[in-house]
């Protein structure tokens, strides 16, 4: 089969694949653990926005092994099932989605709480950064039903005008944060990762899932004067590593030959499930005729 067009311009949706990861994102979780050595000692992780489930393969490739609910994961879509790997479906900013969580680590808290979580992108950076804010949000707060003490929490930011607001929450909560841009992630993207490390609450903290998190005492405080917060920004995988933004030959290695790979594995019912049937039927963005529409002028504008 002949190269895709997504197989000749990014490197690392191809290596996804030849791999045998399920998602390109996988090089972005290692890359970050190649900096901030994320699965040392890891034990119990739970993985928020899982679908399709590279970050989830790469957590079952660790502990996965160690029984049933060492991994915990999470997402509005369905996910083929992994080995290891506790699945649940459901939108985490729900209370009922957090309950049916954090009732898995009542007992044993997680040494690990991961958030890819994307709202939709509109392209209007100040708009995509306040709707990326409320995934980020929403997992913080069930980070801190979930997490033990020095835990650490991985969420995946926007780097726009307003991030020191969510920088200064964070650091309520976790005594190291960091910005980090992974190498497989491309520098045109204002999309980066928390790295949040030593998860150590206040004195007298107590979780409650319905106070948001913006709420002032947690947060405003640390904006202004001398405890305006600035986090460290870090790039995390080898300089040696494939740059993102650039286009690769096919045979990465000289004297390889291209061979096509297909997807490890399609989401199972993405919300573009629709729109693929009707294409395929000839149906989706039909050409609309004056004559078609009732409302329209004798010279084919809308009245
Ligand atoms: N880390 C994943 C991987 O490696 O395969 C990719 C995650 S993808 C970029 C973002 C996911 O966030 C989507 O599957 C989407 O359904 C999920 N998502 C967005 N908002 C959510 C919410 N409120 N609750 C649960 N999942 C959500």
């Amino acid at each position: 089969k002949a190269p895709s067009l997504y197989d000749k311009r990014d490197v690392y949706y191809r290596l996804a694949k030849e791999n045998g990861w399920r998602a390109r994102s996988a090089f972005k979780l290692l890359q970050l653990d190649e900096e901030f050595r994320l699965f040392q000692g890891l034990t119990r992780a739970v993985d928020l926005c899982a679908a399709p489930g590279s970050w989830s393969q790469v957590l079952s490739q660790k502990i996965g092994g160690q029984g049933s609910g060492h991994v915990v994961t999470v997402d509005l879509q369905a996910m083929t099932p992994l080995p290891g790997v506790l699945q649940i479906q459901g939108d985490i900013t729900q209370l009922s989605t957090a309950k049916e969580i954090i009732q898995h680590f009542e007992d044993c808290p997680a040494d690990l709480v991961l958030c890819d979580g994307a709202a939709d992108v509109t392209g209007l950076h100040d708009v995509d950064e306040y709707m990326q804010a409320q995934p980020l949000l929403a997992a913080l707060n069930l980070a801190t039903y979930l997490l033990k003490p020095g835990g650490c929490f991985v969420a995946k930011i926007f780097q726009g005008q307003d991030v020191t607001l969510i920088y200064s929450q964070l650091r309520v909560f976790c005594s190291s944060v960091l910005c980090a841009k992974p190498r497989s992630g491309r520098n045109s993207s204002i999309e980066a990762f928390a790295v949040c490390k030593d998860y150590d609450p206040p004195e007298g903290f107590l979780p409650d899932l319905t106070k948001p998190l913006l709420d002032h005492s947690y947060s405003f405080n640390l904006l202004d004067g001398p405890s305006h917060i600035i986090v460290p920004f870090v790039t995390s995988g080898a300089l040696s590593t494939y740059d993102s933004d650039r286009s690769y030959p096919l045979d990465l290695e000289e004297g390889s030959e291209y061979k096509y790979t297909p997807p490890r594995q399609p989401p199972i019912s993405p919300p573009y499930q629709q729109a693929c049937t009707l294409k395929k039927k000839g149906k989706l963005a039909m050409e609309i005729r004056p004559q078609d529409c009732p409302m329209s002028t004798a010279d084919g504008l809308p009245q």
